[in-house]
């Protein structure tokens, strides 16, 4: 019984990311089943689950392919671990596969659990690549404010999000932020071409007054997500490429969100063509059936890392894990053969942007945008003036989220952007049941606010 569980959770249960203390007085919310797009709450309700999850049920729910997967390789070989030079057939084929679906020159995979494990390992590796290189004093590695890369030490770090910063006194040494190509927020008083550039440029300036020699990486999301869905300006990426080109840095791609056709292409980097040195992937790798993160290597950091011999003192019990890979190529199988990255491109994809771009003339939205299956709403005070903010910045964001909810839809709030990433198998009629509920949602959240 729902009341039963919710006094269990409240009394046991220490939520991620939730303030515990004012969860327990409300009852959290119980999601006991889930079938294609839709999760079933305990007391019946069926909720369109906007997010996938956290944005990583790519396949949709409940599809009996990959439990199937998992159950028979459990059957044959439930656990063993790949280090010390053994390996199993789940982990071997999954790493063939994704080197295959990955850009051409990245050939190899380094497999841990989740997201967060992915930056970890990609913090110490390019560490260790420059000290393999003879060049062990390029050490910092630089992110972006407002970036998501985990909730590990490395990944709270590599992480702009200051609220994250200031539990546990981080970011560790050697990390160096700099700004986000977030135009809506912050460089609307140029055009967002312009901004663009001057965003990326931030990233040519901090190199240049660390010293490339002390320069070790660039991280970043193609798009960032949990940052609030920014899109970055079409100047942006062309720019910080040719930055990069002419430098000797390594360029790591977070594609925890934008990996595995949420963009339409199979990887995010694809999309705005760019070429990282180290990709890490996660989520969408087993639409989250069960956890699995990676790191692709490169042809070049596999010289450093690789070639030059030595052991890379660094793995986790689960690093390829059998039944984690055995879910990831059951997943795969499933988006291609159901032509899911095509469908994101060609058919869903344009189908639900239009629809969603469509609710940027609501009295409430100051911004609607999209890429692919990724799209936020700018919730905004006053429709003429779009770029100033509620004075109770949040605020208005989390009732917007809770309408949503009571409407029978997830959608996210970051800050006041409503955020969606649902499963790339939404169909037509869903994306139009997503967009009608969205916007019921925004009239009711309007009215409340007015009052
Ligand atoms: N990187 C990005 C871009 C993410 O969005 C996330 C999670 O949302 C992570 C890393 C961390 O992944 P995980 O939660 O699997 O540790």
């Amino acid at each position: 019984p729902t009341e039963a569980l919710r006094a269990a959770d409240a009394a046991h249960h220490i939520h991620p990311f939730s303030d515990t203390k004012s969860l327990n007085e409300e009852g959290s919310r119980i999601i006991t089943r889930a079938d294609g797009v839709w999760l079933t709450d305990s007391d019946g309700n069926r909720i369109l689950d906007g997010m996938a999850g956290l944005w990583c049920v790519q396949v949709g729910h409940g599809r009996q392919a990959i439990a199937d997967a998992v159950h028979a390789q459990m059957s044959e070989l439930s656990y063993y671990n790949t280090f010390f030079k053994t390996t199993h057939p789940p982990a071997v084929a999954l790493a063939e596969r994704l080197a295959k679906l990955a850009p051409p020159h990245l050939n190899r995979v380094f497999f841990c659990s989740s997201g967060s494990e992915a930056n970890d390992t990609v913090f110490r590796m390019v560490r260790h690549y420059w000290d393999q290189m003879g060049k062990p004093d390029k050490k910092v590695i630089i992110s972006r404010w407002n970036g998501y890369h985990g909730s590990t030490l490395a990944g709270t770090s590599l992480g702009g999000m200051k609220a994250m910063h200031t539990q546990g006194d981080l970011p560790v040494p050697g990390v160096h932020h700099i700004n986000q190509p977030y135009w809506f927020g912050e460089g609307y008083e140029m055009s967002p071409e312009e901004f663009g550039v001057m965003a990326a440029r931030d990233l040519e300036r901090a190199i240049d007054e660390i010293g490339e020699d002390k320069v070790a990486a660039f991280i970043a999301e193609p798009i960032q997500g949990a940052g609030g869905v920014i899109i970055p300006p079409e100047t942006y990426w062309p720019e910080v490429k040719r930055i990069l080109d002419e430098r000797d840095i390594l360029f790591v791609a977070d594609e925890v969100i934008c990996g595995f056709g949420r963009l339409g292409e199979w990887f995010g980097s694809q999309y705005y063509g760019l070429e990282p040195d180290l990709m890490a992937i996660a989520k969408g790798l087993t639409s989250g059936y069960l956890p699995m993160g990676g790191v692709l290597v490169s042809d070049k950091v596999s010289v450093g890392l690789i070639d030059k011999g030595g052991d890379f003192n660094h793995g986790y019990t689960y690093s390829g894990h059998p039944a984690c890979a055995a879910a990831a190529l059951a997943n795969l199988d499933i988006i291609e053969n159901e032509h899911l990255v095509e469908r994101v491109k060609n058919d869903i994809g344009p189908y639900l942007q239009e629809r969603w771009i469509g609710l940027g003339d609501h009295p409430l939205v100051g911004q609607a945008r999209m890429k692919g299956l990724m799209g936020a709403l700018e919730i905004v005070p006053d429709k003429k003036n779009p770029h100033k903010p509620f004075k109770d910045v949040g605020v208005p964001g989390l009732l917007c989220r809770d309408v949503s909810f009571e409407h029978g839809m997830v959608m996210r709030a970051v800050r006041d952007s409503m955020i969606i990433s649902p499963p790339l198998v939404l169909s037509h009629e869903e994306a139009d049941h997503l967009v009608a509920t969205a916007r019921k949602t925004l009239d009711d959240t309007h009215q409340i606010l007015k009052r």
